[in-house]
């Protein structure tokens, strides 16, 4: 990135921070996914049980790997080989970890957190269960406002996982969102959260990262 584009992602960030602020959201600035793991890192009290949301943010950050070799109990779900009974009750796990981390699918400039799941699994444990949450997210992940916020996830973030899991939905083989012929049990588009605001302060925190991560 330029200069010019760093300084821009920064000084939206920092607006968005201050209205994290003011929703009980804690929000910090990390200029590279470096500095974001070594933030979230710190976060994390030595033995906590540690839930991931499915995020390709969290895996292309480097973050996973470092949280394999800390101190604390990971819920690995991106160990190789695990059947799908095992994924699933990883799943209810997060929801009792002390710590959940994951991304969001996009962050307004007004601090709206706006994402849309296919279960519903990693939406649930971002609004109810761990006692703490941590967000990483990526200055491609902003958008002005909760409209934009499920627009991007239509046309960016839902075909790009549709083709990542071979989903047969219309996203994925035109690459455009077709609402009307998307049909279950192949549509990831189910269930919308937007979370406003945490009832408890600092119990959500985000880490925006001055860099493009995930989609
Ligand atoms: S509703 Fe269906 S076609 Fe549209 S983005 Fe979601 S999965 Fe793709």
């Amino acid at each position: 990135m330029t200069y010019e584009s760093k300084l821009f992602y920064q000084k939206q960030a920092e607006k968005i921070i201050q209205a994290l602020e003011r929703r009980y959201i804690t929000g910090i600035y990390a200029p590279t996914r470096e500095e974001a793991i070594r933030l979230v890192m710190k976060e994390i009290p030595s033995g906590a049980t540690v839930g991931l949301g499915g995020s390709t943010t969290v895996l292309e950050s480097g973050l996973v790997d470092e949280l394999r070799k800390g101190d604390l109990h990971l819920l690995d779900r991106y160990q190789p080989d695990l059947t799908r009974e095992q994924v699933y009750e990883l799943r209810l796990k997060n929801l009792r970890a002390d710590v959940f981390i994951s991304s969001t699918n996009a962050i307004t400039l007004d601090g709206e957190l706006v994402n849309i799941d296919g279960m519903g699994n990693r939406v649930a444990a971002m609004l109810f269960g761990p006692s703490k949450v941590i967000i990483i997210a990526g200055v491609n992940k902003i958008v002005e406002d909760v409209e934009a916020g499920i627009r991007r996830i239509k046309t960016i973030v839902a075909p790009m996982n549709c083709l990542r899991l071979n989903r047969e939905t219309p996203c994925a083989q035109t690459g455009v969102c077709d609402e009307y012929a998307c049909h279950l049990p192949e549509r990831i588009c189910n269930k919308i959260a937007v979370i406003e605001n945490e009832q408890k302060k600092g119990r959500t925190m985000v880490v925006l990262v001055g860099e493009p991560l995930g989609y």
